[in-house]
């Protein structure tokens, strides 16, 4: 299987790369991996995707993306990407079906994945009061309490978000000092929704089909006690889904794709987009941009190529028709 372009993941990246890449006819292969639309079609409502006054599913929105690319000729296929090679052009990509793929461009767009508490109740409860996303999901807990674990930027900046909704929120850090911007530290602190509760870890949500509480473990003293919440957001960090790409392209401390502002890669023809490669918008619109970003990009590359062969192919048939002076 070949194709000028494989775009590896199918969140709005890459869904808005397959689009863009379709459109300038170049017929690019989605590889659409474990979670088939990206994080988005987990959300059960997305109210700031513009277009949409009522707001949208986001399981439609991703559907509908997908419609879009395939109407102009993207193509799709069910596996996972185990492995790339990076070394020689066209790439070659192996998947766990066993199919290679070669392909003269990739984008990646593989996504971040939510760094999970890994405690008892946070899988079952997840969508029914567990969410990762306060953007997405903070209008449903008006009125209510909510948790949010973790003393990063994000716990801060999403929990003052979710205050613009709920009657309290509680956030809940394993140390006593925030490793947030001090910024973000004072408007948390002077904010009257917030409680902090310190040196402290969830070690269950509670709940039968939504979360109606946690069970707090001190640190310090080793105490357990039970807090009343109908939200739980932890923000304990991503992880970019980038392992594939270990000792291929240059990835940051935190595992994310470095690119250079043009969605471009160290490797010539390798591109890569969304939340790989952003760890502070990650929006569904941010990724949408990149993914454009990324497959014009590819075309250009493309269109160089073809170009540079075309003119050494000329370059090459001129020496034939024309022997050198001495060969007279
Ligand atoms: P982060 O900075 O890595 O913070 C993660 C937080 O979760 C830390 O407070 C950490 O505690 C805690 N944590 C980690 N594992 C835990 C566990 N197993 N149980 C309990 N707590 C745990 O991650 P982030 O906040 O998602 O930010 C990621 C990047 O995005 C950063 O570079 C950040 O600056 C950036 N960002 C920026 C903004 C902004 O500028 N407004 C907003 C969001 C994100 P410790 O502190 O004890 O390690």
């Amino acid at each position: 299987m070949h194709s000028k372009v494989v775009i590896i993941g199918s969140g709005p990246a890459g869904l808005t790369a397959a689009l863009y890449a379709a459109r300038a006819n170049l017929e690019p292969l989605v590889v659409r991996g474990l979670q088939p639309g990206g994080l988005i079609a987990t959300t059960s409502e997305v109210e700031n995707y513009p277009g949409f006054v009522e707001g949208i599913g986001g399981f439609e929105l991703a559907d509908n993306m997908e419609k879009q690319a395939a109407r102009f000729g993207a193509q799709f296929i069910d596996t996972l990407v185990t492995k790339v090679d990076a070394s020689t052009r066209p790439f070659t990509l192996s998947t766990d079906s066993g199919e290679t793929i070669t392909a003269d461009t990739i984008i990646v767009s593989t996504g971040a994945s939510p760094r999970k508490l890994g405690v008892p109740g946070e899988e079952k409860l997840a969508n029914r009061g567990v969410s990762y996303c306060a953007t997405c999901d903070g209008f449903f807990f008006r009125n209510k309490r909510v948790v949010v674990v973790g003393g990063g930027n994000s716990a801060l900046d999403e929990g003052l978000f979710l205050t613009r909704y709920v009657d309290e929120l509680v956030i809940v850090h394993r140390r006593d000092t925030l490793r947030a911007d001090p910024v973000l530290q004072e408007r948390a602190f002077s904010n009257p929704k917030v409680r902090f509760i310190w040196d402290s870890t969830v070690e269950e949500i509670l709940g039968d089909d939504k979360v109606t509480g946690v069970v707090l473990k001190n640190l310090k003293t080793g105490e357990r006690s039970e807090l009343a919440a109908d939200g739980v957001f932890p923000y304990i960090g991503h992880i970019p889904n980038t392992k594939i790409f270990e000792g291929v392209l240059t990835l940051d401390e935190g595992g994310y794709i470095v690119t250079d502002g043009r969605q471009h890669t160290n490797v010539p023809g390798i591109f890569a987009a969304g939340d790989a490669v952003d760890y502070i918008y990650r929006q569904a619109i941010t990724a949408a941009g990149e993914g454009c970003k990324a497959a014009m990009e590819a075309t250009w590359f493309l269109a160089e190529q073809e170009h540079a062969a075309s003119k050494a192919s000329q370059a090459e048939r001129e020496e034939v028709s024309s022997p050198a002076l001495g060969e007279w």
